[in-house]
């Protein structure tokens, strides 16, 4: 092998504290109530992650109606429920444990707060997303206004709402993209109000702000995340403004393009928050089965974030 290629490696990345708790509940819901689990919408947005707790005895659900044992548990993944769903499992008596992120639930009271105070609450996320869907879903039908981008927040008008304004965000976003938008709010609705802390979480601002300080360096960059994970899209969008124009997903669901890798130098890699560390082992080995690697990690910095098992489980 000829060719020598230099991975750098971002870190922080891979699994945040909110993934590593709604996995360890499923698990522990495994071990203490038996299987089949339902869990509704995939626990975290990685395939891997499924297919492994479906060997396990989890069945996915996308809705509370799919369920044909309301005797077993069911499990509400990391991104949140609107009201409406730990309601329909009470009155059908269904066992529910919730395994929503307590960063979102965050997200969840500050949408609260404010429409308890009386203000209009504007929303910055992507429609449809089920983390959008939980946080509307907190507030009476048509009380948050969503907003997906700059434009959404200029053409939003002054007079359009007859209260205050506050906003809240998606965990998940581009933290530059969305300061551009809150700059537009804020000049729009100088007295806006934001929440008491950041709604971006720490581990969607650590993964940016890691892949952003070696995008440069990098003649192709890699995320190793799913199609359908939020912060792992941000991740490659992040890597081709900050300098890597050749940014990818990868999902392991088409080969690698070993061909066009070994052409370079150096390439970036990291995972989005809900991909387990050991695909990007196995990637790291696909390409050395191609070429000498060297790898350098290059730590932006240390993560300590861990959170409490909900009660039931203890
Ligand atoms: S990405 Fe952030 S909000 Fe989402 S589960 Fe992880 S820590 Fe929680």
């Amino acid at each position: 092998m000829s060719n020598q290629i230099k991975i750098l490696l971002a870190s922080p990345r891979g699994f945040c504290a909110g993934v590593d708790r709604a996995i360890e509940i499923v698990e522990k819901t495994l071990k203490k109530f038996g299987s089949p689990v339902y869990v509704r919408h995939e626990i975290v947005h990685n395939k891997q992650v499924v297919e492994n707790l479906k060997n396990l005895g989890v069945i996915f659900i996308e809705e509370l109606n799919e369920i044909k044992d309301i005797s077993r548990p069911v499990i509400f993944s990391a991104h949140g429920v609107p009201k409406t769903v730990p309601k329909e499992a009470e009155n059908k008596k269904i066992f529910y444990i919730d395994a929503t992120c307590p960063l979102v639930t965050k997200v969840h009271k500050e949408s609260e707060r404010h429409h308890k105070n009386g203000y209009q609450t504007i929303l910055v996320g992507h429609r449809g997303h089920p983390e959008v869907i939980g946080t509307m879903g907190q507030l009476p039908e048509g009380s948050i206004k969503l907003i997906e981008t700059e434009k959404d927040a200029q053409s939003l008008r002054v007079n359009e709402f007859n209260k205050p304004v506050a906003y809240v965000t998606q965990t998940t976003l581009s933290v530059d993209d969305t300061k551009n938008i809150i700059e537009i709010l804020k000049e729009k609705f100088p007295n806006i109000k934001s929440s008491i802390k950041e709604d971006i979480c720490y581990a969607t601002t650590n993964r940016q702000h890691a892949v952003k300080k070696i995008a440069s360096n990098c003649d192709m960059f890699f995320v190793i995340g799913s199609e359908n994970s939020s912060n792992s899209k941000r991740l490659v969008e992040v890597a081709r403004k900050s300098g890597c124009s050749k940014s990818e997903l990868f999902d392991f669901s088409k080969k690698l393009p070993i061909n066009e890798i070994i052409k370079y130098k150096t390439i970036g890699l990291t995972s989005g928050a809900s991909a387990p560390e050991g695909l990007i082992r196995n990637f790291i080995s696909e390409i050395k089965k191609h070429c000498n690697v060297s790898i350098e990690e290059i730590i932006t910095t240390k993560e300590k974030v861990t959170f409490k098992l909900p009660r039931s489980l203890n």
